[in-house]
């Protein structure tokens, strides 16, 4: 099994996505990657584990800007790895923010895996804020998981609720060791273990806390490594797409 990590460009908001006020003394605005993945299994299914943000920029309602070069786009990306969005086999997504399901109308008609918390919350009356409707309103075989297990051979579906009502990580259990990506139910180190940092884009605390516990937890057990979701420092440390994980 192949994981490979890709580059779909920087988002500049207000350090409140991260931390909360009175929190954080590092200023006004931050800067963060949006990473995405590409998996091909050992069976050679090639599964993609969100989409990034939509081309045009952000649709939802936010004070974020977008930063994207050319070879930052979804298909340059994935060009890199050998693939054109027509042979990806199936779109797993954590969550439905604009920064992850962007680019899901490329896969139009295709699989699509997201949990039922999470899709019926996208889907409900007034969305939240960082929700665009229009991105994942696409049509697809949608697959609403219930809650944690095995979604292809080795790719694990782990609930980890908090930064949305059905935010959801995978672990991918490669030859090397597995490796937990937490996408948004852990932003980046800070808001991980020791300091644990409340990101102040939190819908539910007390699920978000739990959650933490809960990748701590899967990390001890599995000696796993952990991506998280949006750490640029972790990203200089990362292998990138064409390079990969196995
Ligand atoms: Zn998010």
């Amino acid at each position: 099994m192949k994981l490979y990590v890709l580059d779909n460009g920087y988002i500049e908001g207000s350090y409140q996505i991260f931390y909360r006020e009175n929190e954080y003394d590092g200023g006004g605005r931050i800067v963060f990657p949006v990473n995405l993945f590409l998996i091909e299994t050992d069976d050679a299914k090639k599964l993609l584990f969100d989409t990034g943000v939509f081309p045009g920029g952000i649709r939802a309602k936010s004070s974020s800007y977008r930063y994207q070069s050319e070879e930052q786009t979804v298909e340059k990306q994935l060009l890199r790895c050998g693939v054109v969005p027509g042979d990806i086999d199936a779109v797993i997504l954590s969550h439905l923010h604009y920064d992850h399901a962007g680019c899901l109308f490329l896969f139009q008609g295709k699989d699509f895996y997201v949990s039922r918390a999470e899709y019926e919350a996208a889907n409900g009356e007034n969305p939240p804020a960082a929700y665009a409707p229009a991105d994942y309103r696409v049509d697809g075989n949608w697959h609403l998981l219930e809650g944690d297990g095995e979604l292809f051979p080795g790719i694990e579906a782990v609930m980890l609720p908090g930064h949305t009502p059905g935010m959801m990580g995978l672990i991918v259990h490669l030859q090397s060791g597995p490796v937990i990506l937490t996408q948004d139910a852990v932003y980046a180190a800070d808001n991980y273990y020791p300091k644990c940092m409340i990101p102040g884009l939190t819908m539910d605390e007390g699920s978000y806390r739990r959650s933490l516990e809960k990748v701590l937890h899967l990390q001890n057990r599995y000696h796993a490594s952990l991506i998280f979701g949006h750490d640029a420092a972790q990203r200089k440390q990362l292998k990138m797409a064409p390079a990969y994980y196995e």
